[in-house]
């Protein structure tokens, strides 16, 4: 299940500075994902599975200096209930705050982590307009109840957009933005031309910075959230 460990960051938990775990594996195939070796099985089984108590054993060691743990992939809710059992680990032996990240696939089991106080902060990517969705071959039902969910958390989430060029575009944004009301922070993210893609032939020129910036008012002027961009 746990495919990489980065003992430090100051830019994956809002706020705090926190480890980061990568959880192997993922239910969709977004054509811009960068993370092939995470998603693709063939890629996957060349990394080695890191044992908990390994990975426990170091966020105890650097707690003091980390205050949080976030939960990445691939797609962490695919685990289910192995993924609950870690993060209650997480949350009993090293009593750090967890954040999760998540493509909204799995409403049900966010919805327990969440109940449970196993989650402290999530983030869900919204990638594309509503009506979009199928290109990606994901269903946006889900999707729609871990908004809602997320909407609930009054600042301890955010929505995060990618600007993948072609998914995202005003015109998405536009359909989007219903969905995107009493969010509390948006973050748009900036797509990297230089990674390789699930979609080898994925469109590489990333959206120029004027058309970056248009988009971010453009959410600004309809949404009350704090809206970010990111690189
Ligand atoms: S972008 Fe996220 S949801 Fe899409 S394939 Fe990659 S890991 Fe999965």
């Amino acid at each position: 299940m746990i495919k990489g460990f980065r003992g430090t960051s100051v830019v994956d938990y809002p706020g705090k500075i926190a480890s980061v775990v990568f959880l192997g594996g993922c239910n969709w195939r977004c054509p811009y994902c960068y993370n092939v070796d995470l998603v693709l099985p063939e890629r996957l089984k060349n990394l080695p599975d890191l044992p908990e108590e390994g990975i426990l054993f170091d966020l105890l060691r650097r707690k003091g200096f980390i205050k949080g743990v976030v939960i990445t992939g691939g797609e962490p809710t695919i685990w289910g209930r192995r993924l609950k059992a870690f993060l209650e680990r997480i949350k009993y032996e090293t009593e750090l705050a967890v954040k999760l990240d998540t493509n909204g696939s799995n409403p049900e089991l966010v919805a327990s982590l969440l109940a449970e106080g196993l989650v402290d902060y999530l983030a869900m990517d919204f990638k594309t307009a509503p009506s979009r969705y199928s290109e990606l071959s994901a269903d946006f039902d889900p999707v729609e109840k871990t908004l809602e969910l997320l909407r609930d958390l009054n600042g301890c989430a955010e929505v995060r957009i990618t600007l993948a060029p072609g998914l995202v575009a005003k015109q998405d944004l536009e359909e989007m933005l219903p969905y995107l009301k009493k969010v509390k922070r948006v973050a748009l993210q900036k797509f990297v031309p230089e990674a390789e893609t699930l979609a080898p032939d994925f469109p590489r020129p990333s959206l120029p910075p004027d058309i970056v910036s248009s988009l971010a008012d453009y959410l600004r002027k309809h949404l009350s959230a704090e809206i970010l961009i990111r690189c």
